[in-house]
């Protein structure tokens, strides 16, 4: 079971992939490939597109935005732009800067009171509560498909510059092309949880023309 991060834009000054947020207070980003913690400062250079960093929350609020405390966090920190999305299991808080992230101290506190309000997924949930994936069954074609909802690790520069920004990791685990796995690349605009691009992934993986087949979701 992979650990539930808060996902930002800033890229590796080291290896170039996408960084998550440390989990040593100390810092503001930590790189999972190179196993190394750095400083707003040093990601200066290493971003992509706008600073953005990506909230996961137990529960989805689209209300928040009306309540005082929270416009006060955003105004705070510095956050101009933010939105919710609805993942299924949780929700997810998005959130931007005009010019940079905060630096480090301050993105840590960002999080730490944003968390009395809009508590972080993965902090009192149990290992089920916190999967982001599904077997997927499709009787019919008496196959199954694992899915799970990408972290963005695995997007580069250019499926970014050529509008995608999410995906669905899956994995063929019976059936015809048992075996068979990869990503599914969207654009989550508009999209309100990933559970939605289930068919699209479903006819894509199988390589089906014309309307996906029937298909019954199950917590892995
Ligand atoms: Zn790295």
């Amino acid at each position: 079971m992979s650990k539930i991060h808060i996902l930002s834009s800033a890229k590796c000054p080291k290896c170039g992939g996408m960084m998550d947020i440390s989990d040593n207070q100390e810092y503001a980003f930590q790189c999972e490939h190179c196993d190394e913690d750095f400083y707003t400062i040093e990601v200066r250079e290493a971003i992509l597109g706008l600073p953005l960093v990506k909230y996961p929350c137990q529960e989805v609020d689209y209300y928040i935005a009306d309540k005082a405390e929270f416009s006060a966090i955003m105004g705070k920190y510095g956050v101009v732009g933010y939105w919710i999305e609805n993942l299924g299991n949780g929700g997810m808080l998005g959130m931007t800067w005009p010019d940079f992230f905060p630096e480090s101290e301050s993105l840590q506190s960002l999080f730490e009171e944003l968390d009395k309000l809009l508590p972080r997924r993965g902090k009192d949930k149990n290992e089920e509560e916190m999967a982001f994936e599904y077997k997927v069954r499709i009787p019919s074609l008496d196959t199954v498909i694992y899915m799970q909802d990408g972290d963005g690790s695995q997007l580069s520069e250019d499926d970014y510059n050529d509008g995608f920004n999410d995906y669905v990791d899956y994995e063929i685990l019976s059936g015809k092309n048992a075996g068979d796995g990869g990503i599914y690349m969207y654009t989550n605009e508009g999209v309100s949880r990933w559970t939605d691009k289930i068919p699209e992934v479903i006819s894509y993986a199988l390589d089906i023309q014309g309307e996906c087949p029937e298909y019954e979701i199950e917590k892995t």
